[in-house]
C-alpha cells in the first residue's frame, strides 16, 4: 500500500513537471526546440566554421539611401547568428570604382558607400562580442589604376625622355607592376595613357596587375594585412590567388606562403581561404602554401558534385558517388597539407545561383543545403542563398538585393547594381520564411544547427560504408576526436529507404533532416529514411 502510494506521488509529481514543462513551451511559443533540435550545441572556437558570405551593398540598407553598408550588417547580426553561422565573409569594402569592389583604390579605407571606419570598427567589435569570426575580401592580384601606387608609376613613366630607362630605384611604384615598353600583343596589355608604356590587366584595364616580385610591394601589403588584424579581422579570404602569377603554380604557392606566414606570425588564430577557381588537381596543389582552405570547386556551381547529385542519374551522379567524390577530395588535398581544412560550398558570386540548377523545385534545393553545409571543413554559404533566392545571367544578377520583404519600399531593402537585371524570386521573403516551419530557411537552419550539435560533421575524417551498397544512399562515418559518428543520406527523391546498421555497433539518432518533415526511425539496428533525408548516428 505504501508502495502504491508512493508510486502514485511520483506520477503525479511527473505529470506536475511535464505541465510546468509544455507549459514553457508554449510560452515561448515556436522557438521551442522539440527532439533532437534541444540537443546540446558544442561550439569549438577554431577555424572549422559555418561562413556567411556577405555582398555588403546588397545585404541590408541602414539609411535609406538604396546602398547595403555596414551599419546593415550590423543590424543583421542577429538573424544571421540565430541562423547557427559563426563566421562572416565581407565581399571587398574598400574604396573602388566599380559595384563590386573588387578594384582597389586604397587598401587601408572603407568605401564611403558602405560607411566609415567607424563602422567596421563597431561591426568587428560586435563580431567578436558574439563569436562571429569576421573576414574580409583581400585583393592582391591587381590594384585599380586609380590606387596611388599606379598613379606615382604612372606620372613617373610620362615624366621619361624618349631614351630613359625606367627603373625601380627611381621610383619605386614603377616596380610595384608589370610594364612594358611598346605593346607585348597580348589582350591583357594596356596603354599608360599616351606614353609607350603598356601595363598588364589579366582581368580588364580597370584591374592592373601588381609584381610581387617588389620587396618593397610586399612590404607595403604586409601593412595593409597587419592594419585589419589590428581592427579585429580574424583572417582572410584571398581573391584570385592563381593569378598571382597566371599559370604558374609554384610561384603563387611561394606568395601564398608568405601572406600565410606574415598573418600567421601576428595571430596564429587567423583563417585565410583562397580563391583558386580551378579542378581538384590543381587547387589541392595550392595547400602546400600552408594556407588554411582553399574554396572546393569541385563540389559548386550548376555542374558541380552537388548539382549532378541532385539533377544527373546514373552510377557516376548517385548518392554513392558523392560519398566516394567527399573521401577522394579530402584524400587529394590532405596529400600536400595534412591539415587542410576544405571550403566547401554551393554557389558564391560569381556564379548563378542554386535555386536556379534544380529548377526552383524546394525539396531539391534544401537537399542541396544538407550536401553543402554538412561536409567536412568550413562550409560557406553565400547571402540569399537560405531562402533560395534566384539569380542568374550576367554578374550583376547574381549580387542582387537580399530579399528580406516582398515590399520593395520597406526598411532595409537595397536597389542592387546599377546594371542588374530584374530577378523573378520564386520562394518567399526571408520576413514569411523565418514564420514558416517547412522553408526553405528553416531547413538551412536545421542542417547548420544539426553541424553545430555534432562537432565532427565539421572536423571529421570521412571514410565511406563501403558494406551499404545502395546506390540512393551516401554512407559515411566522420571520426575526430576519438569519436566516430555515421551519417546516412537518402538521395532519393521518392523512395524510403531501409539500411541495416547493426554491425556499426549501439547506435542511437542524433538528429536528421528531411526535406518533407517526415521522420528518420531505428529499430532493432535498421535505419528507415524518408526519400531526401539525412541522420547522423552516434
Ligand atoms: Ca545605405
Amino acid at each position: 500500500m505504501q508502495q502504491r502510494e508512493n508510486r502514485l506521488q511520483k506520477i503525479i509529481a511527473l505529470a506536475l513537471v511535464l505541465a510546468v514543462v509544455c507549459g514553457v513551451l508554449s510560452a515561448c511559443g515556436g522557438n521551442a526546440k522539440t527532439g533532437w533540435r534541444a540537443r546540446e550545441v558544442t561550439v569549438i572556437d577554431d577555424n572549422y566554421r559555418t561562413w556567411y558570405e556577405i555582398f555588403v551593398g546588397s545585404f541590408y540598407d541602414s539609411d535609406g539611401d538604396g546602398m547595403g553598408d555596414l551599419q546593415g550588417v550590423i543590424s543583421k547580426l542577429d538573424y544571421i547568428e540565430d541562423l547557427g553561422f559563426n563566421g562572416i565573409w565581407l565581399m571587398p569594402i574598400m574604396p573602388s570604382n566599380s559595384y563590386h569592389k573588387y578594384d582597389v583604390k586604397d587598401y587601408m579605407a572603407i568605401d564611403p558607400a558602405y560607411g566609415t571606419m567607424e563602422d567596421f570598427d563597431q561591426l568587428a567589435a560586435a563580431c567578436n562580442e558574439r563569436g562571429i569570426k569576421l573576414i574580409i575580401d583581400l585583393v592582391l592580384n591587381h590594384t585599380s589604376p586609380d590606387h596611388a601606387w599606379f598613379q606615382e608609376a604612372s606620372s613617373y613613366l610620362a615624366s621619361l625622355g624618349p631614351n630613359d630607362e625606367p627603373s625601380a630605384a627611381e621610383c619605386q611604384y614603377y616596380g610595384y607592376y608589370n610594364f612594358s615598353k611598346g605593346n607585348p600583343g597580348s589582350d591583357a596589355w594596356y596603354q599608360v595613357g599616351s606614353t609607350d608604356y603598356y601595363y598588364e590587366g589579366q582581368f580588364s584595364p580597370e584591374m592592373p596587375d601588381v609584381n610581387f616580385e617588389s620587396q618593397e610591394l610586399r612590404k607595403d601589403f604586409e601593412a595593409v594585412m597587419d592594419f585589419w588584424l589590428e581592427k579585429g579581422v580574424g583572417g582572410f579570404r584571398l581573391d584570385a590567388v592563381k593569378e598571382f602569377y597566371s599559370g604558374a603554380t609554384s610561384k603563387n604557392v611561394e606568395v601564398l606562403s608568405w601572406v600565410n606566414g606574415h598573418v600567421k606570425s601576428v595571430d596564429p588564430d587567423a583563417y585565410i581561404v583562397g580563391e583558386c577557381w580551378d579542378a581538384l588537381p590543381t587547387y589541392a596543389q595550392y595547400y602546400a602554401s600552408g594556407v588554411d582552405s582553399f574554396f572546393d570547386f569541385e563540389f559548386s556551381g550548376s555542374t558541380g558534385v552537388i548539382s549532378k547529385t541532385l539533377n544527373y542519374t546514373g552510377a557516376d551522379n548517385s548518392a554513392q558517388a558523392y560519398a566516394k567524390t567527399l573521401v577522394r577530395v579530402q584524400n587529394a588535398i590532405r596529400e600536400y597539407r595534412e591539415d587542410a581544412i576544405d571550403a566547401p560550398f554551393f554557389v558564391n558570386h560569381d556564379m548563378a545561383r542554386a535555386a536556379g540548377y534544380m529548377s526552383h523545385d524546394a525539396r531539391k534545393v534544401k537537399m542541396g543545403a544538407a550536401l553543402n553545409v554538412l561536409m567536412s571543413g568550413s562550409a560557406f554559404v553565400y547571402y540569399g542563398e537560405e531562402i533560395g533566392m534566384a539569380g542568374t545571367g550576367k554578374d550583376e544578377n547574381k549580387r542582387a538585393p537580399m530579399y528580406w520583404s516582398a515590399d520593395a519600399g520597406a526598411k532595409g531593402m537595397t536597389n542592387g547594381p546599377a546594371d542588374m537585371e530584374p530577378q523573378e524570386n520564386r520562394f518567399a521573403c526571408a520576413e514569411e520564411q523565418m514564420k514558416a516551419e517547412d522553408s526553405i530557411y528553416s531547413f538551412y537552419k536545421d542542417v547548420i544547427l544539426l553541424r553545430n550539435q555534432n562537432p565532427e560533421i565539421a572536423r571529421g575524417t570521412v571514410a565511406r560504408l563501403e558494406e551499404v551498397e545502395d546506390l540512393d544512399i551516401a554512407a559515411i562515418s566522420k571520426t575526430y576526436d576519438g569519436t566516430t559518428i555515421y551519417m546516412l543520406y537518402n538521395i532519393s527523391e521518392t523512395d524510403e529507404k531501409q539500411v541495416d546498421m547493426q554491425q556499426y555497433g549501439e547506435l542511437e539518432i542524433a538528429g536528421y533532416l528531411s526535406v518533407d518533415g517526415g521522420e528518420v526511425v531505428m529499430e532493432d539496428g535498421t535505419v528507415t529514411l524518408p526519400c531526401y533525408s539525412v541522420v547522423v548516428l552516434r
